[in-house]
C-alpha cells in the first residue's frame, strides 16, 4: 500500500470511529426508560433458518425473535444493528459491551451463567449429528467410536463430545458450523455435530440439498436464550415479549418461514418453552 493510501485509510478510520463513538453516545443520551436509538444484537451469519446474512439481509428464526423482541422493547428495525457473534466470542462480546443481546443458538448453560445472563429460553434443541446421504453406520452418538467428528469452538456440542466420547472420538474444531459441513462434503470427517435444528437447515440448502443427512436421535437439550449482560434489567420484558410472541402465533410462524422447508419437526414437548419473568437461573442439569 502507498503511503498515501495508508494515509487515507487511517483518516477513513479515525472518522469511522468518531461516528461510532458519537453513535454510542446518543444511544445513552436518551429519555425513553429503555430505547436509545441503535441496539445492537449478536447473531450468527452462517446458518440458515436461524442466522443468516444474505446479502444485505438477515434471515433466520433467531433473526425474527431478535427483531420482535427488538419491537417490544421500543426499536424498530432500521434501529437494530446485527453483529456477527461465533459460538466461542460470546460471552467476551457482552462482558465487553460489543453487543446488547444475543440471539445466536445460544444454550443456557451454568458455565455461562457465571459470566452472563440469559432471557428465555425461546426454542428448545437436541444435539445430533448430520453425516453424508450414503452413511450407514452412525445411527447416534454410541456408533462414534473410531470416527471423525466436526464441531465448533466454544460450543456445547464440542464440549459434550470432549466430556462423553474423547477417548474414541477424534474431534476437529472448527470456527462455524459451514466450515464443518465443508469438511463432511469433502469427506474429511464422518460426521458434524450440533444441534439438530442448526444441522437441518445447513443440509437442506441448494448446495447441499440431497448430499447430506440429518441422524435424528438427539442426545442433549439445548435451551436457547437470549444473552445478556450480567445484571441486566431487561429479562423481565424479554421474557413477556416472546411469551407475547408464543400466544399471538408469531412464533410458529417466524419457526415455519425459517426452517419449514427445510422438513424440519421441533420437538413438541419442549416447545414452544413457558417463561415466567425473570432471567434463567443455574440448574443441576445444564453445564
Ligand atoms: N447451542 C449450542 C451452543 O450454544 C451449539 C450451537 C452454537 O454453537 O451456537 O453452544
Amino acid at each position: 500500500m502507498s503511503s498515501f493510501k495508508t494515509f487515507k485509510a487511517k483518516v477513513v478510520t479515525a472518522a469511522a470511529l468518531a461516528a461510532s463513538a458519537t453513535l454510542a453516545l446518543s444511544g445513552c443520551a436518551t429519555g425513553n426508560d429503555d430505547a436509545g436509538d441503535k441496539i445492537r444484537i449478536g447473531i450468527k451469519y452462517d446458518q440458515p433458518g436461524l442466522g443468516y446474512q444474505d446479502g444485505k439481509d438477515y434471515t433466520g428464526f433467531d433473526t425474527e425473535v431478535a427483531r420482535y423482541v427488538a419491537k417490544e422493547l421500543g426499536y424498530n428495525e432500521d434501529q437494530i444493528e446485527w453483529v456477527e457473534s461465533p459460538s466461542a466470542n460470546r460471552e467476551n462480546m457482552l462482558s465487553n459491551g460489543q453487543v446488547d443481546m444475543i440471539f445466536a443458538t445460544y444454550s443456557i448453560t451454568n458455565t455461562r451463567l457465571k459470566s452472563v445472563d440469559f432471557a428465555g429460553p425461546y426454542f428448545v434443541a437436541g444435539q445430533d449429528l448430520l453425516v453424508q446421504k450414503d452413511n450407514n453406520d452412525i445411527h447416534g452418538p454410541e456408533q462414534l467410536n473410531g470416527k471423525d467428528l466436526c464441531s465448533v469452538t466454544g460450543s456445547t456440542s464440542a464440549k459434550k463430545i470432549q466430556d462423553k466420547f474423547a477417548s474414541d472420538v477424534q474431534l476437529v474444531q472448527q470456527n462455524s458450523y459451514s466450515d464443518c459441513v465443508v469438511a463432511l462434503n469433502a469427506g474429511m470427517v464422518d460426521a458434524v455435530t450440533t444441534d439438530d435444528i442448526i444441522l437441518a437447515g445447513l443440509g437442506s440448502t441448494k448446495a447441499n440439498q440431497g448430499q447430506l443427512k440429518l441422524v435424528g436421535n438427539t442426545f442433549t437439550t439445548e435451551r436457547y436464550g437470549v444473552g445478556l449482560p450480567k445484571g441486566s434489567d431487561k429479562c423481565g420484558k424479554i421474557n413477556a415479549a416472546i411469551n407475547k410472541m408464543v400466544e399471538t402465533g408469531e412464533w410458529e410462524k417466524a419457526l415455519d418461514k425459517s426452517v419449514g422447508e427445510s422438513g424440519f419437526k421441533y420437538n413438541q414437548k419442549l416447545n414452544p418453552p413457558k417463561l415466567d419473568n425473570s432471567c434463567s437461573k443455574p440448574t443441576q442439569d445444564s453445564k
